[in-house]
Parts: structure tokens; sequence; C-alpha cells
């Protein structure tokens, strides 16, 4: 065996986790013996916490309708001989009811990252599935659930008018407008669109760049719902201060 491939390999099975350029190495040396090795092992570490139990788990597939397009899943959003389904929420209850009776204690409610399933109606679904069979445990299986995204690129790379942008399509969207986008595009209804961009200086209302941001972003503040969008741009110049101090009032912000 080649030896450093071997040292890789020991490193992955005692650190978990190795270099990219470590990855690299593993991937374009890899041959018969190594998977053969890091097979044993994997058998070796697997008996080690589980024994020989076998462990089953009941996967409800809700949805394969997804907003992504990783290349290798099939339900990617560019697989148009893919026959898109999305289950509702009786129909899940009912997944659940013969998982139950078939002998499942633990359910996955997995998905693409489809829009559709928000907290609104997960919350209540998986409520409903503990309060009928408190023994089982849900796990959720549904795609990324962010609430912030942060924006960087260098100077006129177009991050003001992606905002803009952004902003715009969410209210033409709220108004029932059609809007450019790709046909497979999700978009939110927002409660509310509020931003603070641009610099809104107004001598005659006494307010300099900094304090006629701080009033927006409180007035922002006291407007939010849970389901707002709200579109900073720029904050720490807008603030005149260094960078290290804006991403603390970005952190305290998104809080
Ligand atoms: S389901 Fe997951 S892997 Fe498949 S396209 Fe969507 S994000 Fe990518």
């Amino acid at each position: 065996m080649n030896d450093k491939l071997f040292k890789i390999g020991q490193k992955l099975i005692s650190t978990g986790s190795l270099s990219t350029t470590e990855y690299e190495y593993l991937i374009d040396n890899r041959n018969e013996e190594f998977a053969e090795f890091l097979k044993n092992e994997a058998v070796k570490k697997r008996k080690a916490v589980y024994g020989n139990s076998v462990f089953i788990r009941g996967l409800i597939e809700i949805s394969n309708i997804c907003k992504n397009d990783c290349y290798y899943c099939g339900i990617r959003k560019s697989n148009k001989a893919c026959k898109r389904y999305r289950l509702s929420t009786e129909e899940i209850l009912k997944c659940a009811d013969m998982g139950y009776k078939m002998g499942f204690r633990t359910f996955v409610l997995q998905g693409g990252e489809d829009g559709f399933f928000t907290d609104e109606i997960l919350v209540p679904l998986i409520r409903e599935i503990k309060l009928k069979y408190p023994d089982c445990a849900v796990t959720l299986s549904l795609g990324e659930d962010y609430r912030f995204l942060l924006i960087s690129g260098p100077n006129t790379g177009g991050k003001t008018v992606l905002l803009k942008t952004v902003g715009l399509l969410s209210l033409m969207t709220k108004c029932g407008l059609l809007v450019p986008a790709d046909e497979d595009s999700n978009i939110m209804i927002y409660d509310k669109v509020c931003c603070d961009i641009g610099d809104d200086q107004s001598i005659q209302a006494n307010l300099s760049t900094f304090s006629s941001h701080m009033k927006n972003i409180t007035d922002i503040i006291n407007m939010v719902t849970p389901n707002s969008l709200v579109l900073f741009d720029e904050i720490e110049k807008a603030y005149q201060i260094s960078f290290a101090k804006g991403e603390k009032i970005d952190a305290v912000l998104v809080q």
C-alpha cells in the first residue's frame, strides 16, 4: 500500500477530518486495496458503536421539489424528467400511522429544499405526530433552514443592485405581479419588506449619516415580524467604523 495514503487514512479514522489537500490526495490516489482497508475500518467502527443490532427508521419522503441544482441528485431543479410531488399534511400523518403499525418508532421527514414547508406548517405537523406517537422520535432532513444571508463581493460588483432587486421582486410578488425569474424559483410572501440602503443624511432633520441609519434601523426593529424580509446594505460603511465593529453590529442586528 502507498504509505502516504495509509497514513492519511489513519488520520481520517482517528480525527474524523482532513485538510482539503489530504482529501484531494485520497481521491487522486485511491485504489481497491485502500477502499478495502477503509471498508474494514468502517465495519469495526460500526460494531464498536452499534454492535450487531439493526436500527430501522421510517423514511417519509414528503416532497421531491427542490430549488437547488446539485448535479449528482435526481431531484435537482433542472431535471425536467422528474415527476414532482408534495405530500399534504394528511398524507404525511397517514404515512406515520402506517409506519407505526408496521413497528417503526422513529420517523424521518425528508425532502428537497422545498420552500413550501415553513415552520408554520412543520411545527403543528410534528406536534401532532409526537402527540399521537409519544414513543417515536422525529428527525427532519429538509435542507437548510436559514434566516440570514450575508452577501459579500468586490466593490461595484452589484451587491446593492442585487439587494434592491430582491426587495423589488418580493414586493411585486406580493402584489400578484409576474416577476422575471427562473420558472422553478421559490419566493416567499413576506409580511413586510424593510430596507436600510443608501445615504439618508438629512441636514434639514439634523441627521448625520450615522444617526439617520440608526433611526431607520430602530424603526425597522420596531416594525418587523418573524416573516419579514429585511435588507441591510453595507452596515459597517454606513456607520463609518472599522469592519471589526461593524461585524459586531451586524451580529446584534441579526439576533
Ligand atoms: S435535494 Fe439536496 S442534494 Fe438534491 S438538489 Fe436539492 S439540495 Fe441538492
